[in-house]
């Protein structure tokens, strides 16, 4: 070892007794390092003598590695000491030796050492030059130790870094860190760039103005929210996310998304905050647009609500009259048997333009999500029951039987809307007539499904559906051909059957072969408690009151009307209509005005007024009557060619008896009458 060689070098002029004591000493030091350096595991402690070529090593670090105490000549002898270094890190371990050969005094170098076995490990070399009186450096000594595991991770460490700014360079996201108990503010490059600015950008080198250089381009709207946001996430309150504007280079708004999370120190107080800032303006862009598209379209939808609630309105009016007259000419004993045919002709065809435009409105109701559903627990065989008896007569006519099979659930209850379902199975049930053979049938069938829904299956003998066109069955206005037949329709039925029985929460499905027949069957989940009494009573009450049906007119006084309305083939009408019954006397006023001047001078017990009226309208007519002490208590009806239903919902909130709506129904307006002209 070179201090033992150093020391006795130094050692001429000493006792014999001296040397003696001395040796004694060096025995019990190296003992005492020898200890140290076995104790020490893994090391290897290295003396190197530059002059003999020899490295001394002492320790477990080549033990380790494999290497036998024979192994351990060659590897000392300094001219083989390279063979055991990875051939990529000679050239490092070289440069650190000639380092320290020059100048330097201390020196590290890690390279890869080869195992026996093959394969290598992670060693560091810590060194220092011993030199003699001239500078030479005699001997090099020091240890080696295994860093393999540090080096791993420290590689895992380089590599989780890298792929971590992989990501964020991916991402398009600035990064941003804020020290919150130092002050200190970094953005990354990235969030500038989002502005438009570049690295050589004044903006961009300001240091700690950075801060306010970005919080002077917020909009104005949006720092105050950002502001609050940022205090409540501090105090723990909610996650910092947040959408705002800034103001690039170019002076345009971008939108940036801000996320970030604040880290305490252990007395809780906010210590650093980090984030990323995500340019979000294409995506608002995009959104904006979707929201202008949106609302264009609901306008456009308006529109269409409008143009369909004026057609109906307009088309409504001359149908009243038609309607009307026809109604009158029935009643008209003077008209021979041909006559009264042609009145039938007449009200049948006005009957079915009536029905297209139901039809239609019904279908853009649907369409746009405006049709109500009053959803309640109701009985569908009693629903059919009234079906089959409204359209026996037709089926008769023809020939056609209509037979039903309930199967024990008379009682049975589903979840739906009564008037609903009704038109539902009407349409079913027409259409397996209308487009059955003379003497065919029609059969009916309820049961239980498998899985727990109630069926009403209507299955017919007619023509069927040829399969190339069973795909078209639910698109509006399309007849699949029946259009070349004598069988009247709109091709509308089925789509509007389809959407209702699905608003309700039910299926409608179908199954049909050419010529020999369609089955349409409609499921809905069955319902488990008991009927309601009350609800069944509705749906009794509903169904068994005839509109149809002309009530006694049960005044026998002597009564005024006073009918408000500008189309003089309706005055007429209501005219010819009262003209049957002498107690009824009616005033007609072709304008609101002279009709509030005859309410109050003629004082009538009851009002007819029509909606659409020229310069004052119905609601304003009414308005005025019921602000006038002299009129506020004359009963005032509707009669309206305004038939959707908030102009329904509309006239009887504004403070009308009732809204009776065109075509007039006499049935119903006599009704009206029992109702608010009953003798006292
Ligand atoms: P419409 O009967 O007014 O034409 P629908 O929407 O009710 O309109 O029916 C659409 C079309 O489906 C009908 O025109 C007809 O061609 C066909 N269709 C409907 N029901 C039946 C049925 N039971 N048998 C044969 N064809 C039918």
């Amino acid at each position: 070892m070179a201090w033992i060689q150093k020391l006795s070098r130094a050692s001429g002029k000493e006792s014999v007794e001296d040397l003696m004591q001395q040796k004694k000493q060096l025995l019990v030091a190296v003992d005492r390092y020898n200890r140290i350096f076995m104790g020490s595991r893994g090391y290897g402690f290295v003396d190197w003598d530059l002059l003999n070529k020899r490295m001394h090593w002492d320790g477990a670090f080549w033990e380790n590695l494999g290497y036998s105490q024979q192994d351990m000549d060659h590897i000392s002898d300094s001219n083989h000491f390279l063979e055991y270094v990875h051939p990529d890190d000679r050239e490092i371990m070289n440069n650190a030796i000639r380092g320290q050969l020059k100048n330097q005094h201390n020196g590290e170098v890690t390279c890869r050492i080869r195992r026996k076995k093959g394969g290598y490990i992670w060693a560091e070399f810590r060194t220092s030059a011993v030199r003699d009186e001239n500078g030479w450096v005699s001997f090099m000594s020091g240890i080696a130790f295994d860093v393999t595991k540090l080096k791993q991770t420290e590689q895992a460490l380089l590599i989780s870094e890298a792929r971590h700014a992989r990501i964020i360079k991916s991402s398009n996201d600035g990064i941003w860190e804020w020290s919150a108990d130092h002050g200190g503010f970094h953005f990354s490059n990235r969030c500038w760039e989002q502005l438009g600015y570049t690295e050589h950008d004044d903006v961009v080198n300001q240091g700690i103005d950075r801060v306010q250089a970005w919080r002077a381009r917020m909009h104005a709207d949006d720092g105050e929210v950002f502001d609050k946001v940022l205090r409540d996430h501090i105090r723990g309150k909610r996650p910092f996310d947040i959408e705002y504007r800034i103001k690039g280079k170019d002076d345009e708004w971008r939108w940036i998304r801000a996320r970030g999370q604040m880290t305490y120190n252990e007395k809780g107080e906010p210590k650093r905050m980090s984030g990323t800032n995500m340019d979000i303006t294409q995506l608002k862009n995009a959104e904006e647009r979707v929201i202008k598209a949106k609302e264009a379209a609901e306008k456009a939808n308006r529109a269409k609500s409008e143009f369909l609630s004026s057609m109906s309105h307009e088309l409504r009016t001359p149908l009243n009259a038609i309607l009307g007259f026809a109604q009158l000419f029935e009643l008209d004993s003077n008209l021979n048997s041909d006559q009264l045919a042609n009145v039938e002709e007449i009200k049948k065809a006005g009957h079915h333009l009536l029905q297209l435009i139901s039809d239609v409105l019904d279908l853009a109701k649907v369409e746009a999500g405006r049709m109500s559903f009053s959803l309640e627990e109701m009985t569908p065989i009693r629903l059919l029951k009234e079906c089959v008896v409204y359209l026996k007569p037709q089926a008769s006519e023809r020939d056609i039987s209509i037979t039903t099979e309930y199967n024990g659930l008379e009682e049975q209850t589903i979840c739906a809307d009564c008037v609903r379902y009704k038109q539902v199975l009407l349409n079913l049930i027409s259409n397996a007539v209308k487009y059955n053979r003379d003497g065919g049938s029609v059969h009916i069938t309820c049961s239980i499904t498998k899985d727990d829904q109630f069926r009403l299956s209507v299955k017919d003998t007619g023509i069927g559906i040829p399969a190339e066109y069973q795909h078209q069955l639910f698109q509006p206005f399309n007849r699949l051909s029946a259009e070349n037949s004598h069988i009247e329709g709109t091709g509308v039925g089925l789509v509007i059957t389809k959407q209702l029985v699905e608003h309700m929460g039910g299926q409608l499905s179908f199954a049909s072969q050419e010529n020999v027949g369609s089955e349409f069957w409609v499921e809905f989940p069955i319902q488990y408690e008991q009927t309601d009494v009350s609800a069944r009573e509705r749906t009794e009450e509903l169904w068994n009151s005839d509109v149809n049906e002309i009530p006694e007119l049960e005044i026998t006084t002597t009564k005024k009307i006073l009918y408000v309305e500008d189309n003089p083939p309706n005055q007429r009408l209501m005219q010819q209509i009262l003209a049957r019954y002498p107690q009824l006397q009616l005033e007609v006023a072709g304008e609101s005005l002279r009709g509030i001047y005859l309410a109050r001078t003629s004082k009538p017990d009851m009002i007819i007024l029509d909606i659409n009226l020229p310069g004052m309208d119905g609601f304003e007519t009414l308005d005025v009557l019921k602000k006038d002490p002299q009129t506020e208590n004359i009963p005032v009806i509707a009669l309206s060619a305004n038939a959707m239903a908030h102009d329904i919902k509309r006239g009887e909130e504004s403070g009308f008896e009732t809204y009776l709506t065109k075509p007039i129904e006499i049935g119903k307006l006599i009704a009206t009458c029992n109702q608010l002209l009953r003798d006292k």
